[in-house]
């Protein structure tokens, strides 16, 4: 068993398919408790699908899902111990915060005294920084408080799982930023376990402690947010993480490096490519434009025809329609089909 043994929730082989859309494909990655693991993917990828089938309002066409090592692939949404947070807050307008918070614990079925929801709801409302919000009414609060106590709604339980669909995404950028953090820091000192999916990549980096990037169904790779980065298995997975995105380059472009066999296409992120800006001959492009971000630059360069992306210190003395020089470390190289190749060792 080794590491599902430890899994909260496990996906075998899951599929699920709508008319002629297979929007999961043989799905099969598992959670262990404590972990929070972000499904990063465009839209339609299958994200929202796969939290339907582990919810059991989707059944699987084939494969089997378990939460705390039961089989519940047949089981009734309501009987598997999961939290689902939407991307729309969906809070009820007419009740305050406190019995916003409270509500999910005072289903009859749990029989939760007063006394232990009133210590509860306290608890998540400081960890969310709600608790001065807690006589308002749910509509008397800005969109960034109400999705907090949206999110809090699922903190108050202690299910096996949380779900959560792209929570923070009808937030401003500020919210969002500020959110992510904090969500990340409850979700470690509860303990708690959540598959979160997004479109963000920011999101996926900085909370997860394992990101799933998904497409067409499909689970291209699964792993730490510095293995994805670092290591991705395909041009795809590298295309999904880093700012500002990875270039490539055709292979036939640059004779002059030592690159594996097989290779097609060079991958070079920001890392991989240093400018020196005197023009000393060998691979020689030409700055076409500086984009100032404030604390870096974004400098855009042509080579060979290509437009290459990358950061600059805004210190580096460049200008537009100068010629420099480009050096490149370690770059990554991808074969035909997009896989990737490892470096030959030098
Ligand atoms: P988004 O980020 O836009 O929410 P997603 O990654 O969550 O996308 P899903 O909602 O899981 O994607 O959809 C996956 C695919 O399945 C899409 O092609 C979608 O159109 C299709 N699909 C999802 N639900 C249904 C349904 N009930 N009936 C028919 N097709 C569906």
């Amino acid at each position: 068993m080794g590491a599902l043994a430890m899994a909260n929730v496990a996906l075998r082989h899951v599929s699920k398919r709508f008319g002629p859309v297979e929007a999961v494909r043989d799905l099969s990655f598992a959670i262990n408790h404590g972990e929070l693991v972000v499904l990063l993917g465009p839209s339609g990828a299958g994200k929202t699908t796969t939290l339907r089938l582990v919810t059991g309002l989707e059944r699987p066409d084939a494969g089997s899902i378990s939460i705390d090592g039961r089989d519940v692939t047949r089981d009734p949404p309501g009987t598997r111990d999961i939290a689902f947070v939407f991307q729309q807050y969906s809070l009820y307008p007419h009740l305050t915060v406190y019995d916003n918070l409270a509500f999910p614990l005072r289903s009859p079925a749990r029989r939760v005294p007063e006394a232990a929801i009133r210590k509860r709801v306290e608890h998540t409302a400081e960890l969310l920084h709600i608790a001065g919000k807690l006589g308002n009414k749910a509509t008397r609060l800005s969109g960034g408080e109400m999705q907090r106590v949206a999110i809090g709604r699922a903190l108050v339980r202690d299910p096996s799982i949380h779900l959560m669909d792209e929570p923070l995404s009808s937030l401003d950028a500020k919210l969002r930023a500020e959110l992510r953090l904090e969500l990340k820091r409850i979700q470690v000192e509860l303990g708690a376990t959540i598959l979160y999916v997004t479109h963000d990549q920011v999101e996926a980096m900085t909370m997860a402690s394992r990101i799933g990037v998904i497409k067409d169904g499909e689970l291209l790779q699964l792993g730490t947010p510095r293995e994805i980065y670092e290591n991705p298995n395909s041009r795809y997975v590298a295309g999904r993480l880093g700012t500002p995105q990875i270039n490539f380059l055709p292979a036939g472009l640059v004779p002059e490096i030592a690159m594996p066999s097989g290779t097609d296409t060079v991958g070079i992120r920001t890392e991989h490519l240093q400018i020196a800006a005197a023009n000393g001959g060998g691979i020689v492009g030409r700055v076409r434009r500086i984009e100032h971000l404030g604390d870096q630059n974004h400098v855009h360069l042509e080579y060979r025809g290509q437009m290459l992306v990358t950061l600059a210190d805004p210190h580096q003395p460049l200008q537009a329609d100068q010629e420099v020089e480009l050096e490149l470390v370690d770059p990554l190289y991808f074969d035909a089909a997009g896989r990737r190749i490892a470096a030959t060792a030098h």
